[in-house]
């Protein structure tokens, strides 16, 4: 196997014609299925269209290795100990661990928070003035509507009745949500509660090492299970015959990126390219939109199916601005804590924070104990992108806005690294556009679609045998942990597809 240096990872000489499964796309939710399914015994192969594994779970090195930035390990909920355990190993879910000091500070409120129940009501009760029996009744119907199948209350609704006229309790509770997953008022309140739940209750939490480690980790672990694993292999259709996949069609170039942002550009061509291989399942870890319609094709799939597909909404997408410290430059740790969520907006609303005109920004603090054995600092600000904004602009243009990008960042960023470009040593922009080139997301979504996509992403199987889907859809089955926990239930349908086949 070759290492992301040499941009192709290969762990076979020659890989097999014909597998159970071929798994697309090597994001979080599609190695958890690889990585259970090839633990089962059955016969695996991870193709991945970048040269590097993880989708975006990723990061890259700048300053020929000096410096190094993680794309989206910015918290995840508690649950991804547990996860990581049961369906990859202890030695991972060892490194989990909690991030102590989440920030607010905007035009309402300042103030630092542990990020869970018990603090939020300590917050909310003595700094907002809330009744203690108000902040209970309202946790407890946040969690209480995980048991219910309604999907008509919104979480404005759910916020006018515990907290009416109170938009500085709505920011606290809402805003770290809406910059996790895009999710609005609008969205349904289960869609809030379950979150909430997940994410609110016990803490923020990262991982120790930083995501190289990490999905290092995760492909040792695939290849002790015998998971065939190959990258620079995007797989430009999923072949079907008399409703059923047959398998997957490799395309015979690598992709054509047209960025070198993030991650750059693949050089090398997989084994596989322009191969066809063949396979009694295909789960695609790709966008679901991508995978319907460009992957199988819309003529495999009935109408009302491709009416559901085509009003299925995507999430929004990102800015980010990378920032690395010039050697011996710390941050202050008491002043950034390790997540700051930061806005200059009266209020919270949603479409602001996706506009163009940046009001809000969440900072990422990284010291040198999220890598041990390092002595550096990095700063990732992100905030919410439209990805619009961003796709028709000329190059000249795009070059222009990203550049205005960076400096508000820096300005923005200079009240809580007084100095802050003075100490810059490295620094540099990601745009909607560049997670669209990352991951062929529809719109450089980073959160996949909106809610309504996981009932037709669980709908694939019964429309094209063996066809099945993993990855970004809705709010719960997003981010690192929901990721993760739909490439469990996915590869325990494929699990029984296959077993199911082999009986007959
Ligand atoms: C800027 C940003 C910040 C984020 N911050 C956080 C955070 O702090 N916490 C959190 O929990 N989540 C965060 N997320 C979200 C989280 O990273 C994602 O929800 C999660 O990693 C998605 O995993 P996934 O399995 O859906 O696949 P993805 O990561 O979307 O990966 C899909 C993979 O499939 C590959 N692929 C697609 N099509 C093909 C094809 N035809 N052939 C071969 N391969 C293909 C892609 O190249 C990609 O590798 C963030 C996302 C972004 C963009």
């Amino acid at each position: 196997m070759q290492t992301e240096n040499n941009e192709k990872i290969e762990n076979n000489e020659r890989f097999a014609d014909e597998y159970d499964v071929v798994v697309i796309g090597s994001g979080l939710a599609g190695m958890t299925a690889a990585n259970i399914l090839g633990r089962g015994g059955h016969k695996v192969l991870l193709l991945e269209r970048h040269y590097k594994l993880g989708g975006l779970a990723t990061w890259f090195r700048r300053g020929g290795g000096e410096h190094i930035f993680d794309v989206s390990l910015h918290g995840f909920p508690v649950g991804m100990i547990k996860s990581c355990r049961r369906y990859w190993n202890k030695e991972i879910a060892d490194r989990i661990v909690q991030l102590p000091a989440i920030k607010f500070d905007n035009p309402q409120f300042s103030l630092t928070t542990t990020f869970n129940r018990e603090d939020f009501t300590r917050l909310l009760v003595e700094k907002f003035g809330i009744a203690e029996e108000t902040v209970k009744a309202f946790f407890d119907e946040a969690r209480n509507q995980t048991h219910y199948d309604d999907q008509t209350t919104t979480t404005r609704e759910l916020f006018d009745k515990f907290f009416p006229g109170r938009p500085d309790v709505v920011r606290l509770l809402m805003e770290p949500i809406t910059y996790a997953n895009g999710s609005t008022l609008e969205d349904p309140a289960i869609t809030y509660g379950i979150v909430f739940s997940n994410f609110m209750s016990k803490g923020v939490f990262t991982f120790q090492g930083g995501t190289d480690l990490f999905i290092k980790m995760m492909r040792d672990e695939l290849v002790k299970n015998g998971v065939d694993i190959a990258t620079n292999a995007p797989v430009e259709k999923i072949l079907v015959e008399d409703g059923k996949v047959v398998g997957v069609r490799v395309a015979a170039e690598p992709l054509t990126v047209e960025s070198a942002e993030i991650g750059g550009r693949p050089k090398n061509k997989s084994t596989l390219a322009g191969k066809t291989i063949r396979a009694r399942a295909v789960l695609s870890n790709g966008n679901l939109k991508g995978t319907i319609f460009d992957l199988v094709g819309r003529e495999y799939f009935d109408a009302d199916f491709i009416a559901d597909a085509e009003a299925t909404r995507l999430n929004n997408s990102s800015a980010q601005v990378y920032i690395a410290l010039k050697k011996g430059e710390t941050l202050d740790e008491e002043k950034c804590g390790d997540l700051l969520f930061t806005s200059v907006a009266p209020e919270f609303r949603a479409d602001w924070l996706l506009s163009r005109n940046i009001t809000s920004r969440t900072y990422s603090f990284y010291y040198p104990k999220t890598r041990p054995g390092t002595d550096r600092y990095y700063v990732v600000a992100s905030s919410n992108a439209n990805y619009d904004d961003w796709a028709n602009l000329s190059p000249e243009e795009y070059e222009a806005s990203k550049q205005d990008l960076i400096e508000t960042t820096l300005d923005a960023l200079d009240k809580y690294v007084p100095g802050i470009r003075d100490k810059v040593a490295y620094v540099e922009a990601a745009t909607p556009k560049t997670f669209k080139d990352y991951t062929d997301h529809w719109g450089g979504a980073s959160f996949g679609t909106k809610y309504e996509g996981l009932a037709v992403s669980r709908a694939l199987a019964s429309k094209v045998g063996g066809l099945f889907h993993a990855g970004s859809v809705g709010i719960i089955m997003s981010g690192w942990l929901g990721a993760v926990n739909y490439g469990v239930i996915a590869a325990n349908d494929v699990d029984g597809f296959l077993v199911a086949g082999a009986e007959n």
